[in-house]
Order: structure tokens, then sequence, then C-alpha cells
């Protein structure tokens, strides 16, 4: 039977259905004979969501200091975050040893606790962000130029401003999913197209309006 269940985190009512049921006792291991049962979520759909998508921010990037030199990063940790974040040389440079950061496990601690404590010492890099030029405010990127406000642009992208996911595109601006995408302007789902605005879906492509 379905129940109605009260999310710990946002306080709203949310229901598990029957089908999830299923699913949980499907999904639920069996060691020796013994049946493990999955419990049921004590945080509704969307706080599972939040919590899931923690680990991840693509987009929003905070002005704040290296925890190593004090200068002025641009990074996906706020200011106020509990982690240590160095600027990208300074993380990548020869002069620290993650190693030090080390700790025992206490086995009367929670594990969780623990865990915890090593992520917020040991230090991180500002974004995801290698072997590229003049693309500081650009998160999730590798090899690509002069590039701006934008998210996950790989290979050899150019010249492309606030845009999401755009591969091997140059001279571009607004743009998402494209691959191969040229002097396009406010596009979303393009192959191969050239000097298109205000397209979706297109393939093989030029001067589309
Ligand atoms: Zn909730």
């Amino acid at each position: 039977m379905s129940q109605l269940k009260t999310c710990l985190q946002c306080h709203q009512p949310f229901e598990i259905q029957d089908q999830d049921l299923a699913f949980y006792q499907k999904m639920s291991p069996t060691f020796v004979g013994t049946t493990f049962p999955i419990p049921t979520p004590t945080l509704c759909p969307t706080c599972r969501q939040i919590r899931r998508m923690l680990w991840r921010n693509e987009f929003k990037l905070y002005s704040r200091k290296s925890d190593k030199s004090g200068r002025d990063i641009v990074s996906t940790y706020a200011p106020d975050s509990k982690y240590t974040v160095y600027s990208l040389d300074e993380y990548w440079a020869d002069d620290w040893d993650a190693a030090q950061y080390a700790q025992e496990y206490d086995p009367n601690r929670s594990f969780f606790e623990q865990f915890g404590e090593l992520l917020a010492k040991v230090p991180r890099v500002p974004l995801f962000n290698t072997k590229t030029e003049d693309c500081e405010y650009v998160n999730y990127t590798s090899e690509c130029k002069n590039c701006y406000m934008s998210a996950v642009l790989f290979y050899n992208t150019e010249n492309t401003h606030y845009s999401y996911m755009a591969y091997q595109s140059l001279d571009n601006s607004d743009i998402i999913f494209t691959e191969r995408a040229e002097q396009c302007y406010f596009c979303y789902g393009l192959t191969d197209a050239y000097s298109c605005k205000y397209s979706v879906y297109l393939t093989n492509c030029r001067d589309c309006y």
C-alpha cells in the first residue's frame, strides 16, 4: 500500500507509491538467505534531487580568495564555504603534498563526520578548468580559448560566450548543446551549423533564422 510521509527537510507531505515500494523490494539485497529491506525515503523527491545535485555546481561562480595565497580567484565555492580552495596554478604546483592531510580513522565516531572533515581540509581546484587560455569564468572546460561565462565547453571551442555544452564551436553566443557551431546566436541542439540564429535542432545548416 502506498504511504504518505512528511519530508524531514521541507516538512511537506509526499507519497511513496506502490511502484516505489515494489522497486525498493526488488532492489533489497539478500545475503545468506536473509533479505535486508531498503528503507523508504525520509525526504521528498525534490529534496532528494537537491541533495544529489549539491555535488555538482556548474553555473554559479563566486569571487573569493585563495586559501593558500589570499589572491582573488573565480570559483564554484562561495567565499564562506567550509572547503579549502586554491587557485588553479597553486593547486597544481608541487609545493604542497595532499598526503599531509591524511588522518586516522576512528571507528568510535561516525564515518561520514570524519569523511566530511577530510573533504573540508584537503585543498580543491576552484573550478574544473584545464589547458585553457582566457577562460577564467568558465567551469567544466578543457582546451578552449577566449570563452566567457559558460559551462561544459570542450574540444577547442573558442570565442564563445554565455553558452552551455558546446564542442568544437567557434564565435558564438547563447548556444546550448552544439557540436561544430560557428557564428551562431541563441540556438539549441546544433550539429554542423554556420551563422544560424534563434533555431533549434539543426544539422548541416547555414544562415537559418
Ligand atoms: Zn522536501
